[in-house]
This record gives C-alpha cells, sequence and structure tokens, in this order.
C-alpha cells in the first residue's frame, strides 16, 4: 500500500513537481508559522518534515518505495536532518505509530521538562536581510541501548537506604526532648527510589538512563525579526526518561548599530552637513543595510534647518513576514556652523549682501542705557541663575561649599 501522508500533508499529490511542492510549502508554511499562529506548533512540525521529505529528491525516492518506515530506516544515515529524536517526536507525536513513543514518551499526562533559553547575538544587517544560523548545542538524550532503562530489564532494584521514596529522613537531637527533622534526597539512588547494580548498568550511559550528544539547530532569522523575538525549537530540550523535553527557545539579542536606530519598522539616523551644504545644497552617500548605496540629496534651493527631520519612503526595516514592505527611513540633520572670524570683513561683507537682510535696531541714548559684554555660558559649568556675573571653574563640586549650596537649593 502506497504510503501518502507527507503529501496529503502538503495538499498535493504524488507526481507534483519541485515548483509546485515549494509553492505548497510555501502556502502552508505562512498560514501555520507559530508565531501567527501560536496553537498550530504541532502542524507547523508537520508541514516542515514533508516538506524536509518531499524536496530531497534523495529522501523522497526513499519515502515513494518504501514509505516512512524508509526514512527512518536511512534516517541514522545522516541524510535526515533532526536524527532519531526528532523522528520520534515528529511520529511518536503526529502520527501516533505503536511502540515509537518508547519509554513511556506517549503524550497524555506526561510531565514537560523545562524550556531552555539560548540568546543569539544578530546584527541590523542580519534583521534587515535574514540569516540562517546555526546554533551547536550540548543535549541529554535518552540513551539509545538501555532505551532510557539505565540497564537491562530487570536490572533496577528499590533502593534500600531509602526504600525507594527517593528521601532520607534524618533525626537530630538538638536538647533534651527536642529533635529536629530532616529531610534530603537519598544519596544512593539521587533521588530516583532504584539503584541498578554496577555490573548491570548499561555500559552506553553508565546507567544514567541518558546520553550527552552534540545537536545542531538550523535557525532562520528572518527579515524584519525584532530585538528580544523568540523562535521556539519544539521539545529540543533535554530528554529524561517519562518526561516530554522542553522546548529549546532562540532569543535574538540585537548588538547597535553604528548608524541606524530602529523603532519598529522605521530606521532613524543623525547626519551632519555643513553650514554651506544647509543654505546651498548637499549630496551625500549611505550605504545601507543590504550593501546598497543610497545617494541622498537635498533639492535646488532648499535650505535645511537645524534638527531638520526627512523622511526616505520606503527605506527603512522590512516588515515581518511582509519583506517586500518596508518602513521609511529618517534622517535628522545637524548643522556644523564655521568657526569664529571664518572670513575677513570684506568677505563677510559681501556673504551679508547675499543672505536675507538683518533686523534693524533702535538704539536708544541717555544715561540709562548701558551696553553691556556678554560671555561664553556652559550650562555644566554655571551653579544657575544669577550666581555669578563669569563662569567658574567648578570642576569639583565638593569644593564649593557653603556659597553655592545655598544659591542652589531654590532649583
Ligand atoms: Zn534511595
Ligand atoms: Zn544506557
Amino acid at each position: 500500500m502506497a504510503d501518502n501522508r507527507l503529501y496529503e500533508i502538503l495538499g498535493v499529490n504524488r507526481n507534483v513537481s519541485d515548483v509546485e511542492l515549494k509553492k505548497a510549502y510555501r502556502k502552508l508554511a505562512k498560514e501555520f508559522h507559530p508565531d501567527k499562529n501560536p496553537g498550530a506548533g504541532e502542524k507547523f512540525k508537520e508541514i516542515s518534515f514533508a516538506y524536509d521529505v518531499l524536496s530531497n529528491p534523495e529522501k523522497r525516492e526513499i519515502y515513494d518505495r518504501h514509505g516512512l518506515e524508509g526514512i527512518k530506516e536511512g534516517g541514522g544515515g545522516g541524510g535526515f536532518g533532526g536524527g532519531a529524536s526528532m523522528f520520534e517526536d515528529l511520529f511518536g507525536g503526529f502520527f501516533g505509530f505503536p511502540g515509537m513513543g518508547g519509554g513511556g514518551r506517549g503524550r497524555g499526562r506526561v510531565r514537560k521538562g523545562e524550556d531552555t533559553m539560548h540568546p543569539i547575538r544578530v546584527t541590523l544587517e542580519d534583521l534587515y536581510n535574514g540569516k540562517t544560523t546555526k546554533l551547536q548545542l550540548s543535549k541529554s538524550v535518552i540513551c539509545a541501548k538501555c532505551s532510557g532503562m539505565g540497564g537491562k530489564a530487570g536490572a533496577n532494584q528499590t533502593c534500600r537506604k531509602c526504600s525507594g521514596r527517593g528521601v532520607q529522613v534524618q533525626l537530630r537531637q538538638l536538647g533534651p526532648g527536642m529533635v529536629q527533622q530532616m529531610q534530603s534526597i537519598c544519596s544512593d539512588c539521587h533521588g530516583e527510589g532504584e539503584v541498578i547494580r554496577d555490573k548491570d548498568r548499561c555500559q552506553e550511559c553508565k546507567g544514567k538512563k541518558v546520553c550527552q550528544e552534540t545537536k545542531i539547530l538550523q535557525v532562520y532569522v528572518d527579515k524584519g525579526m525584532k530585538d528580544g523575538q523568540k523562535i521556539p525549537f519544539r521539545g529540543e530540550g533535554d530528554q529524561t526518561p517519562g518526561v516530554e523535553p522542553g522546548d529549546v527557545i532562540i532569543v535574538l539579542q540585537l548588538k547597535e548599530h553604528d548608524v541606524f536606530t530602529r523603532k519598529d519598522c522605521d530606521l532613524f539616523m543623525e547626519h551632519d552637513i555643513s553650514l554651506t551644504e544647509a543654505l546651498c545644497g548637499f549630496q551625500f552617500n549611505l550605504k545601507h543595510l543590504d550593501g546598497r548605496d543610497l545617494v541622498i540629496h537635498s533639492k535646488p534651493g532648499e535650505v535645511i534647518m537645524p534638527g531638520k527631520l526627512k523622511m526616505v519612503e520606503g527605506e527603512g526595516m522590512p516588515i515581518y513576514k511582509h519583506p517586500y514592505d518596508k518602513g521609511n527611513l529618517y534622517i535628522k540633520f545637524s548643522i556644523n556652523f564655521p568657526e569664529n572670524h571664518f572670513a575677513s570683513p570684506e568677505k563677510l561683507k559681501a556673504l551679508e549682501e547675499l543672505l536675507p537682510s538683518r533686523p534693524h535696531t533702535e538704539i536708544p541714548t541717555g544715561e540709562d542705557v548701558v551696553e553691556v559684554s556678554m560671555v561664553d555660558y556652559e550650562e555644566t559649568k554655571s551653579s544657575g541663575y544669577g550666581a555669578r556675573s563669569e563662569p567658574y571653574d567648578d570642576d569639583d563640586d565638593e569644593g564649593h561649599p557653603g556659597h553655592q549650596r545655598m544659591q542652589c537649593q531654590h532649583q
């Protein structure tokens, strides 16, 4: 009997072309992606698995000939991405194959192991362009040799020290008539209530029931993903007999970017131009996150004021799951003014003729008219309004007690 399940999962027939297969997969993967459809994690994994097999010509041929069993047997050889545990996860869980769950791994009232978080550092470029990265992690897997029993069948014996309770109770005499009861995890069985005799222990796992395995996870960082976004890998946590493994959750951590800051799908940056550029026009090149050079220029005759915010439409971040739509790029301009005495009085006169005329100010006369001079004022060096007529060196606050404090009190 031909096994059609993987084709059915993707809603295609057996002689589907590669192109049609990919199309069908994309459509379903979009629909059932866990971020969009959190309840559909199993379905998504099922779809991914079906596509993983059918999009690989070798695996597809094996599957067409021998069905899922064929894939399972060929699986150990390395061709199958997830390895045996992934296989069990998928088929034990999705298809309910009898005997495949093994070792009490059937779903139902099974305890679930803890989820483990793994941060990965990404750049803004990664989130703009998308990226596939591999994460290597070490995890406990159920020992394949003893199927998580720790030894031969019947090798497990009830721990004598704790009578199988896993805890020891000790009584301590504190004083006359005072006894403290202390409970601790049994030192012989480490709380399991069972022990395995040395000679009966599984040689592979030394009776620990699990082995350490290095696992490589392919992490797909999609275009438009955000700092702190979580990418879950269901059931990839440590395996323990009788416990459903928890999830491995990848958390994206964005490194700061030299030029851009991101807010939702928009990008912000600051750009300095000279006064000449602000008045006469400018052009500059901006290396974008995908390597393109954006040439940005002012319009003819346009004057840029200090702090002016301008927008380049559609040059922000791609929108997650809609990567062809993008936010905007905002540029805030600062103007670098020339230094004092940058031109001779004659040249300034010539410049003045080009600029809008200055306002005319009537200067009053009489005894009450006082002409004063200004000094440069730096906020950090002053002790507040009216404190002194001259700025003074005040790098060390402790050095000016009394006098200055009193004047600061009203602040
Ligand atoms: Zn014990
Ligand atoms: Zn073992």
